[in-house]
């Protein structure tokens, strides 16, 4: 499958406006840097046209500090206040890859997606760029309030942000077609996992005796789960509560 290329960005830098980048522009450098990024995340084995595409629409410096956005689009976590972290890009595309896989593309705009954990906001904003509707948990009140100011100018009326503790997950808006944990617990709440569709994928960071992974669950039937360990990462940690 090929990317397509018509698409205009989500987001551009201030000044360029919605139909284009002027040459020579910051929003120029950015478009250039994040068409580098996407080049690299292609050759890290992320084939999924539409999360490259989705990732190529969004702006991810504009979801990170003025002073961090020349180093947005390398493959690094960045801070993004309150002591929590934006994941590397390679670590989206990798989660969004493995939960979307078993969604025909035709279906991914009707599919209802859940993320816990907002932080700034920018996996949300590449969910919304490919599946019908997102709902984003966030606990920590000043990061939902930046999340929500970075996300004013994309205007994506197909993402929800809500204010709670992720754990317990949208009981009202369940069942979901995936669910991305941008999180580490100890172990996968069971909310979460009663709110799968049958049959759909979850994937959470998940610590073990200091240790990180990701885990993969895949709900094949309405008692049934299926779990694989997949590659080691470091996501901040999953906490109770809101803040
Ligand atoms: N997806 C984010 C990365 C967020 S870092 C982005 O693109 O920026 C993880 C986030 O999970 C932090 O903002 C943290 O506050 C939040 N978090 C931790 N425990 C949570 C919980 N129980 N419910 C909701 N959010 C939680």
């Amino acid at each position: 499958m090929t990317v397509r290329r018509e698409v205009r960005p989500l987001a551009v830098a201030s000044g360029a406006g919605a139909s284009g980048t002027v040459p020579g522009s910051p929003a120029m450098a950015s478009e250039r840097s994040r068409q580098r990024m996407i080049a690299a995340l292609r050759s890290a084995g992320i084939r999924d046209a539409d999360v490259l595409l989705a990732m190529d629409r969004v702006a991810r410096h504009l979801f990170v500090d003025p002073a961090l956005a020349s180093r947005a689009y390398e493959d690094v976590a960045l801070p993004i206040g309150h002591g929590q972290t934006i994941s590397r890009p390679s670590t989206v595309a990798r989660m969004i890859e493995t939960v979307a896989a078993p969604i025909p593309a035709a279906q991914r705009r009707k599919a209802k997606v859940l993320e816990v954990g907002t932080g700034c906001g920018y996996q949300a904003a590449v969910l919304a760029a490919m599946f019908g509707e997102v709902i984003s948990i966030e606990r920590l009140r000043g990061l939902q309030d930046n999340a929500r100011a970075n996300l004013r100018a994309l205007r994506l009326p197909n993402l929800r942000l809500v204010f709670g503790d992720g754990r317990l997950g949208a009981p009202s808006a369940a069942p979901f077609d995936a669910i991305v944990v941008a999180a580490a617990g100890d172990a996968i709440p069971e909310d979460l996992l009663l709110q799968m569709k049958v049959p759909s994928r979850l994937i959470a960071p998940i610590e073990a005796s200091g240790r990180q992974s990701l885990h993969l669950v895949e709900r094949v039937g309405p008692d049934s789960w299926h779990l694989t360990v997949l590659d080691a990462v470091r996501f901040v940690p999953l906490r109770a509560g809101t803040v």
